[in-house]
């Protein structure tokens, strides 16, 4: 099939800088492509690259886009090369009909909690919104205060509930040793990236040694890096970002045949690609934990945040969200 290719890039300031163990997190940028059908259908798809992550930087992915003519068939969109995940991502989207999704489907969300001590107050409006699962963030302030947040937050935890940490791969192993420790026996479900994603040894190591879940994160951007890590013997869980993943279908394809453990996570994309997102997971049954998008209103907007996103998810989301408007508030 031809398409007329068009894309516009977007600067979009968050309404809380995120901290995370890479630093402080203010704006995100990213690009929205859009293809016209002969037949005059319009579809979008969203490039929202983390190079922090180690995917494609968003001046990689707007020459790749600027790359296609004006006229642009599939072979030429089948040619981008993987490791063009987020790219590959928002190529795909746009040409793939939208799975329907049955109205009585229902998914569990993890509400994201910021890091330090502001953590506490938003779990307790968390826990009033009906979340039962959570994601704190750590490695960005000192263990020894973390640590004491971590007793305050599981002293405030319901028995029902259970606490994700993301470490961001900030800690070496014998930080990650002390933490692993700590978390032994108490409800957390898994720590996310303990150890740098090139410390293959420490992973594996800890993994072994200690009783705690334990979650990759950015050690498995891409499906060949999450491939790799299976024939490693990795038994923990898979965090993958569909939005850096490549596409759905491919992601789909992985987690059935491979039976891997993985968690569905949002990497600060707008409505537009948590649409098509979402709509997969709630179309496919490729995982039992919560999905990693309980992210609250990262852009303070309705138009780029999507309704706001609940406890548990249903097709209302997806059905709420209209890629025209996005496109027409771009220049
Ligand atoms: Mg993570």
């Amino acid at each position: 099939m031809v398409y007329r290719f068009a894309v516009k890039p977007y600067r979009l300031p968050l309404r809380s800088p995120l901290r995370t163990a890479h630093g402080v997190w203010s704006v995100r940028e990213g690009l929205i492509i859009r293809l016209e059908a002969e037949t005059g259908a319009v579809s979008y798809g969203e490039v929202a690259p983390l190079p922090q992550f180690g995917t494609e930087t968003l001046a990689e992915s707007l020459e790749r886009c600027l790359g296609f003519s004006d006229k642009t068939d599939d072979a030429a969109m089948d040619a981008v090369p993987t490791r063009f995940g987020c790219v590959r991502f928002a190529l795909a989207m746009a040409r793939s009909p939208l799975p329907t999704v049955d109205k009585a489907k229902r998914l569990a969300v993890t509400a994201l909690l910021p890091a330090g001590k502001a953590a506490l107050e938003v779990l307790a409006g968390k826990l009033e919104q009906g979340f039962l699962s959570f994601k704190w963030k750590v490695g960005v302030n000192r263990p020894e205060e973390e640590l004491g947040v971590l007793d305050d937050l599981l002293g405030r935890l319901p028995d029902y509930c259970r606490l994700r940490l993301d470490a961001n791969g900030a800690w070496d192993r014998r930080a990650a040793e002390k933490w692993l420790a700590r978390c032994a026996e108490r409800p957390i479900e898994f720590i996310e990236q303990p150890a740098a994603t090139d410390d293959v040894d420490t992973l594996l190591g800890l993994a072994e040694d200690y009783p705690v879940m334990l979650a990759l994160d950015e050690s498995v951007v891409g499906l060949a890096a999450a491939r790799e890590w299976q024939e490693r013997g990795w038994r923990g869980v898979f965090v993958i970002k569909p939005a850096l993943a490549g596409p759905l279908d491919e992601l789909a394809a992985w987690a059935k045949t491979s039976k891997a453990d993985i968690v569905l996570s949002s990497a600060i994309e707008t409505a537009l690609g948590r649409e098509a997102i979402l709509r997969f997971a709630l179309a496919q049954d490729l995982t039992k934990r919560a999905l990693g998008f309980g992210v609250g209103e990262m852009f303070g907007d309705r138009l780029w945040d999507g309704p706001i996103i609940g406890p548990l998810l249903d097709a209302g989301y997806c059905d709420a969200v209209e890629g025209d408007p996005l496109w027409n508030a771009l220049n």
